[in-house]
């Protein structure tokens, strides 16, 4: 081909893509996109669910009264909020409860530690249990460790997790709370402690899932908070043997059952084609669940509330109020199950479930046919400050893992800014005083012009 009509052919393809995108969305449509993502910037809908299911339900420990309370909560806002179906999929997940914590440094002095169980913990003996402290820098350091090295010892484990916007220091950080205990226990120890999977500076300790492992005896497995994390270290890296005693009382209730809470806004066109957005309904007892995961339950209910008021798009969007996710995604593991044989009628699938400040940027997960319509949709996100990522390569939330492992589902990622996240994370400091209203609006709005833009555009998204 000579210059002339390479150019040409430029031109025409250039041409050519702009109007394939101009057709994903009339002019009608990209209106009330506009009209949708100002109602939700503008609505204070989110902060009052998130107020309610905070303040009048309180913590949701899967299985407990109060999760009970959660669910039946949910299901009359949904009805309230007018949604077309309302319907509970059932759960079921280890039960588990926290009765009492207390812990203090015996020697060299006696003080206090501030210390939590991580979920799923067995308890210690009815009146405790003391032993000295064996410091470890990463869970590697422990699992290096001679056999039989910790007999009587409590193993504590000092890693510290890196702040930054993405959270990347999460998953490094939390391989110590999974299976520290585990690696304890082999090398004969009697309890285990970790420095809190925490960015935090104050003296609140974090919990978290925890497991166990069939064969390896069952230790206290527990977090202390970073000061007295800080305490430890410096007490036994200037050569103080350090003894502490624990009392934790916990109890494993066997099998529980729990429901996921779905609402749907019916599709015009293809009904049966749907968006998934939502959170998780259950949180951890210490706190009342508001950055962790009640922002995101109530910002997805009200975001499918902004779009109906507009519009019924042409395919139906789906709130899914995951069940039981602390104690491993016993929710998301069920709905996927249930829904194995039609995951292809998900068009786009996005969780929020990282607290509440700004969502900064927006990522898909999807095939090349579907590229356009997410470029349309991050120009109708950029007015609320969120910058498209163009990587495709997005992860989604935690409950979005069993699909991601089961279809090439198109997964949908708006980042929100995680830097001060895990200064409260699974800490009774997790309350409603921590979420700022402007952002949480700003969150809802950028749910409802993706929501909105999936469910309307002229192509069904597909994953890769
Ligand atoms: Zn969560």
């Amino acid at each position: 081909m000579k210059f002339k009509s390479l150019l040409a052919f430029g031109l025409l393809s250039a041409g050519l893509s702009t109007a394939l995108q101009a057709e994903e969305f009339t002019t009608q449509q990209l209106e009330q996109v506009k009209q949708v993502r100002e109602a939700a910037s503008h609505s204070n809908l989110s902060w009052q669910l998130l107020e309610s299911l905070t303040t009048e339900v309180g913590p949701r420990l899967p299985g407990t009264d109060n999760d009970k309370k959660a669910v039946a909560w949910a299901q009359k806002q949904l009805e309230q909020l007018g949604f077309d179906k309302v319907w509970l999929e059932e759960a079921t997940f280890p039960e588990w409860r926290r009765y009492h914590e207390s812990a203090k440094i015996l020697l060299p002095s006696e003080q206090p530690l501030h210390l939590t169980a991580l979920g799923n913990s067995v308890s210690t003996p009815k009146d405790g249990l003391s032993g000295e402290v064996v410091l470890f820098e990463t869970l590697d350091e422990l699992i290096a460790a001679p056999d039989n090295s910790l007999k009587g010892k409590i193993a504590f484990i000092n890693y510290r997790m890196n702040r930054d916007i993405d959270g990347n220091g999460y998953g490094p950080a939390v391989r110590a709370r999974n299976s520290g205990a585990v690696e304890a226990a082999k090398k004969g120890a009697i309890a285990y402690m970790m420095r809190s999977v925490s960015t935090s500076h104050h003296r609140f300790a974090h919990t978290g899932g925890s497991h166990y492992k069939a064969g390896v005896t069952k230790i206290p497995s527990t977090a202390v908070a970073n000061p007295d994390a800080d305490q430890l270290a410096r007490l036994i890296n200037s050569g103080h043997a350090v003894k502490v005693a624990l009392n934790i009382q916990t109890e494993d209730l066997g099998e529980g059952t729990s429901y996921n809470v779905i609402g749907e806004f019916t599709g015009t066109e293809f009904p049966e084609q749907y968006v998934l957005i939502g959170g998780h309904l259950d949180s951890w007892d210490l706190g009342t669940g508001a950055l962790d995961d009640g922002a995101g339950v109530a910002l997805t209910m009200a975001a499918a509330k902004h779009i109906a008021d507009v519009k019924r798009p042409k395919r139906s969007v789906r709130v899914v109020l995951f069940a039981a996710e602390e104690l491993g995604l016993w929710g998301a593991k069920a709905y996927f199950k249930k829904h194995q044989a039609e995951l292809d009628r998900i068009v786009a699938a996005s969780e929020s479930d990282f607290g509440a400040d700004v969502v900064y940027a927006f990522e898909s997960n999807v095939n090349a046919a579907s590229l356009p319509v997410v470029r349309e949709i991050a120009k109708q996100l950029a007015p609320l400050g969120v910058t498209y990522i163009g990587k495709n390569s997005a992860h989604g939330g935690p409950d979005l893992i069993p699909l991601k492992n089961t279809t090439s589902a198109p997964i949908f990622a708006l980042h929100q800014d995680g830097t001060d996240y895990f200064d409260y994370h699974h800490t009774a400091d997790d309350t409603l005083d921590k979420v700022d209203p402007a952002k949480l609006k700003q969150n809802t709005a950028a749910y409802a012009v993706f929501a909105l833009m999936a469910a309307d555009a002229k192509t069904k998204m597909a994953g890769k």
